[in-house]
């Protein structure tokens, strides 16, 4: 407005003077013109000056506003909740204990998404990197042995594609109609041949990490630790297999392991052997270890959370027996404040009063605590 005024005002000033003066028209015009670009330029100026300082204030108010006002309480955001780190093996023709056919792999993601489940990286999980929308709940997706159901790459046309009744085909199909499902999940490979098509293996891994998938480490020879009381064997079995994989993954840590069986070494003095060490020369150091297992994980910032011995939850139907993974979405449907439920903002971990008990305060880092009285 004051800008608006100051040029008619300029417009006024410029129309008398021209016409007042009759002779030297020409100079006055020239002046004039100067001093009217003059007072365009300081006009500007100072509509920039107004301009920062407006920008100025709304960055204070928004400052000054508490980012925990903008949780949504009557969402029941418990950060403290339980998480499903699922287990699956084989997507194949006929259902068993360790295979799930593609209609009911497809049936567990639509499933999954409905009740507001949606995937994170392993990574993410263990460091408590936890991003997703207000009211939802992330779920860790595993894929253990690489088997070529995992990743199948078929021909058709005469071109080759992802075949999309296989592991990876199936979730890009259900991302691409659910592009809110992240392509997030974990293949544990073991050996030198992942996902059996060893002329496509490089291309089939760097694929995975493009996609936003994850590599994992479950050793060279599907290993038991249980039958094992050699350091250096451990070593070799686990560090192999990662310096492996990361030959072929420019730039890639392979650094989560899954243990083939769920076995760990009977000598628990070996333990820290499954968490680092080195093999002709090559270190490996895993974030996170995977159980087999028959329970949700409890929240990474729970006092309970080991992440070298995650809980898993087996992504199947049968001989399962109250422990698979739709007995668990039972139990969450029946009690959802058993669940880790977001608050949509990743800096803060919203917790209600009576979890307050279980935060370990240590594993927060740089996010900030919220209690809430329901
Ligand atoms: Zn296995």
């Amino acid at each position: 407005m004051k800008k608006i005024i100051r040029l008619i005002s300029i417009a006024l000033i410029l129309l008398l003077f021209v016409s007042g003066c009759s002779k030297n028209i020409k100079d006055a015009n020239a002046e004039d013109i100067q001093t009217t670009e003059d007072q365009t330029q300081q006009n500007n100026v100072e509509g920039e000056e107004n301009k920062e300082s407006q920008q100025e204030e709304s960055k204070e108010e928004e400052i000054n506003v508490d980012p925990k006002e903008k949780i949504d309480l009557s969402l029941k955001p418990n950060e403290a909740g339980q998480i499903m780190v699922l287990m699956y093996h084989n997507i194949g023709e006929e259902e068993a204990e360790w295979v799930r056919t593609p209609e009911n792999f497809k049936k567990d993601l639509k499933t999954l998404y409905e009740k507001g489940y949606r995937p994170i990286s392993l990574e993410d999980f263990v460091n408590n990197n936890i991003d997703v929308e207000a009211g939802l709940t992330p779920v860790v997706l595993t894929f253990d042995d690489g088997n070529q159901n995992n990743f199948n790459i078929i021909e058709k046309d005469g071109q080759k594609i992802v075949d999309p009744n296989s592991a990876v085909g199936i979730l890009e199909e259900f991302n691409k109609e659910y592009p809110d499902f992240p392509l997030k999940a974990t293949f544990f490979v073991f050996g030198e041949n992942p996902f059996r098509q060893p002329e496509l293996l490089e291309y089939k891994l760097n694929y995975l990490i493009e996609k936003g998938f994850d590599i994992g480490n479950h050793t060279v020879g599907h290993n038991d630790m249980s039958k094992i009381s050699d350091p250096n064997k451990i070593q070799e079995y686990i560090g192999k297999q990662a310096a492996f994989l990361e030959s072929l993954i420019p730039g890639y840590k392979v650094n989560t392991y899954a243990l083939s069986y769920g076995a760990r070494p009977k000598d628990k003095s070996l333990y820290p052997y499954l968490q680092k060490g080195e093999f002709e020369g090559k270190s490996y150091e895993n974030i996170a270890i995977l159980n087999v297992g028959w329970d949700p994980s409890v929240s990474p910032i729970d006092k309970a959370f080991d992440p070298y011995a995650i809980h898993r939850i087996r992504a199947s139907e049968t001989k399962v027996d109250g422990v698979g993974m739709y007995d668990w979405l039972t139990v969450f449907d029946k009690n959802p404040e058993r669940r880790f439920i977001s608050d949509g903002n990743p800096d803060i971990v919203t917790v209600p009063k009576k979890f307050e008990e279980k935060v370990d305060k240590e594993k927060l880092g740089d996010k900030e605590l919220y209690i809430y009285e329901e």
